[in-house]
């Protein structure tokens, strides 16, 4: 049972009213933490440790600021094990699941360090003798983060270490059902180096935390990841600040399978594609497009996969489904299995059951639908659960418009073994990720965001950095003649 305080200007700090929440875990129900119900005050003080650091550490060279983030990095990777721990334990990851994602969440930070480097701006010298044009890439400023549970330190890394390099200063919002290895990392950076007041963290819920960050005059820029419905009330609150935003939302992703593809890895990669992370995760590929020729092959193959696959067992390394991360979300991911029965798809296999959960857990078996038409909730709307459509397709053309007859546009696959057909794809697929011959792999240098109703702005790759930084213009007159 651990009990969490916030971080403030490099210390634990008790929320100024001393109240908590009770988290408990998903693999059983056990309470594990005791959480920070923090105000609007514990946010201001966060706020002002933040504006009280930014001019030095946005004064001090590049390089220093990288060297202090490649240090974090490797304090980091000094401690996976407990910071897949919590992971696994918070947000009921799979042990080998929750590893990785530590280990790509220090690589991040270890590519982020590197762009510290890389801060440059223009200068135009070419419009007569006495005439420069200078245009400096500065920080932002104080940046609010604000945080889903799904994947704590991967969408934190996202965001925190691209915000340092450039020299802003932040006050994090962690999910307050996942506060943990958020505050593990901040101390860590501490011990890097990163000097008091840079990283504060301030844990409670979105009414009253979320929306102090993201109406205090002092923050400069909001970078929020969670659902599209909580993404747009930030940026109406940002809006009337007329301040910035980066919004990383929900999806309906697409994994469309084309007759040509390897269809031992497509059936592999389109079961994981809906089943990693529960489910809970925001490029799933939740509806699964299959060429018709192929369609009842590639469902019998996926129905066979799925009833093989490992549930529970927290500390194991053969899981591979995990649990939801709480009741509630449970009851709804229930609600959208039932909406599709009732909708009339046919039910291929899955569906609640209660037996996996008599321990105290929230598990979901893989549940695919077939017989899934474009107007049915499960194939509009984002279930984040284990739960996927296979839906048949005759031709490119009509593959396309499926995928793209969604408000998301966050990330699709594609399965096929022709270039031409895949690169074609690619550009007319409405989302800003796309994958060729997998799922949900990635790189740190490969910018990552939405289109439509997904996002605004791009995460990691050097666009990353640039949402951190706010270009300013001089206009020089020189006094002299040739
Ligand atoms: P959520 O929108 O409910 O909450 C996200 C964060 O916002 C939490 O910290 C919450 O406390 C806070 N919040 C809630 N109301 C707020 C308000 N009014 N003002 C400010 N903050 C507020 O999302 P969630 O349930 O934590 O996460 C799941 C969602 O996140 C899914 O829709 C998923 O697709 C999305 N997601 C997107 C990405 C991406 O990169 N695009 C990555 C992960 C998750």
């Amino acid at each position: 049972m651990r009990n969490y305080s916030n971080w403030i200007n490099g210390i634990d700090a008790a929320p100024e009213n001393g109240a908590h929440m009770e988290r408990t875990s998903p693999w059983d129900g056990a309470v594990i933490a005791q959480v920070p119900d923090s105000t609007a005050g514990d946010v201001d003080k966060a706020v002002r440790a933040a504006r009280q650091a930014f001019n030095a550490w946005s004064g001090l060279p590049g390089s220093e600021r990288a060297t202090a983030l490649s240090k974090w990095a490797d304090l980091m990777n000094a401690q996976l094990t407990e910071l897949a721990a919590v992971e696994g334990l918070e947000a009921g990851k799979p042990k080998l699941f929750a590893e990785g994602e530590s280990s790509f969440a220090a690589e991040l930070v270890r590519y982020a360090a590197s762009q510290a480097w890389n801060i440059t701006g223009k200068l135009m010298h070419d419009s007569g003798p006495d005439k420069l044009g200078l245009v400096l890439k500065l920080a932002r400023g104080v940046v609010g983060l604000i945080l889903p549970w799904n994947y704590p330190l991967v969408c934190l890394m996202q965001k925190l270490p691209f915000a340092l390099a450039a020299g802003c200063t932040v006050v994090i919002k962690p999910s307050e059902f996942t506060p943990g290895s958020t505050l593990l990392v901040a101390r860590l950076a501490k011990e890097a180096g990163i000097p008091d007041g840079v990283v504060n963290v301030v844990i409670g819920n979105g009414a009253t935390v979320g929306e102090a960050i993201t109406s205090h005059q002092d923050v400069d820029m909001v970078s929020f990841t969670g659902s599209s419905a909580v993404g747009k009330k930030i940026a109406t609150n940002a809006a009337n600040r007329v301040a910035p935003v980066t919004l990383e939302l929900g999806g309906k992703g697409a994994n469309i399978i084309f007759a040509d593809a390897d269809i031992e890895k497509a059936v592999e990669g389109a079961l994981q594609g809906f089943i990693i992370n529960a489910g809970e995760e925001c490029c799933a590929g939740s509806r699964i497009l299959v060429e018709e020729s192929i369609h009842d092959e590639f469902v019998a193959r996926l129905r066979e996969r799925a009833s093989k696959v490992r549930i529970g067992g927290s500390d194991s390394e053969e899981t591979e489904l995990g649990p939801l991360i709480h009741k509630q979300h449970l009851e709804r991911v229930a609600g959208y299995i039932e909406a599709g029965k009732q909708e009339g798809a046919k039910l291929l296999c899955g569906g609640v059951d209660p037996s996996l959960n008599t321990g105290g857990g929230l598990f979901v078996p893989p549940t695919v639908f077939t017989g899934v038409t474009a107007e049915m909730k499960i194939f509009r709307e984002e279930i984040f659960g284990p739960v996927a459509s296979v839906i048949p397709f005759k031709s490119l053309d009509d593959a396309l418009l499926i995928a793209n007859d969604t408000r998301y546009g966050l990330a699709n696959g594609v399965w096929t073994k022709n270039i031409d057909k895949a690169i074609e794809v690619i550009r007319r697929l409405e989302s800003g990720m796309v994958y060729v011959n997998c799922y949900l792999e990635t790189i740190a240098q490969l910018p990552f965001g939405g289109m439509k109703e997904s996002g605004l702005g791009r995460e990691n790759g050097t666009e990353g950095l640039e949402e951190y930084l706010e270009t300013r213009a001089a206009f020089i007159k020189l006094d002299v003649s040739i």
